[in-house]
């Protein structure tokens, strides 16, 4: 299997189709932009906190298709989380690409987001799939 077979799971391809977050928040209360020049992708983050809880996230931009399916599993992912889970789940993903976490027992609630566990064998593309984590995590401090 190439080492791009192996990542471009098929969780990854669906997930970079996904127009669902795809769209834009009619009381975002953070929007930031997110650019990975290394690739050309860019995207806007929009979240909607509310009480501590992420209400609601979505994104605009173009990239390739990890920084795509990247963005779109964050969002599934963040969904309904605590500011403090959100927060938490965004270190473990970067830990996660930075092979510091590699237990598939302790990656477990990234749940789909593992899917691009292997990215960390591309160092190429590794900037494509942080974009997003890059971006919330410096919205989620503002
Ligand atoms: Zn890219």
């Amino acid at each position: 299997m190439s080492e791009l077979e192996d990542v471009y799971t098929e969780v990854i391809t669906e997930h970079s189709r996904c127009q669902e977050n795809k769209r834009h928040l009619a009381c975002a209360t953070c929007a930031l932009k997110g650019h990975n020049p290394s690739c050309g992708d860019e995207i806007t983050l929009e979240i909607n906190v509310e009480d501590g809880i992420v209400k609601d996230a979505a994104f605009t931009g173009a990239g390739c298709a990890i920084s795509q399916a990247s963005t779109d599993i964050m969002i599934d992912l963040m969904r309904g989380k605590t500011v403090e889970e959100a927060r938490g789940l965004t270190d473990k993903f970067m830990a996660m690409i930075k092979r510091e976490i590699t237990s598939e027992e302790e990656l477990a609630d990234l749940e789909e987001a593992i899917a691009l566990k292997n990215i960390s064998h591309m160092p190429a593309r590794v900037k494509c799939a942080m974009l997003a984590w890059r971006t919330l995590k410096e919205a989620l401090e503002k």
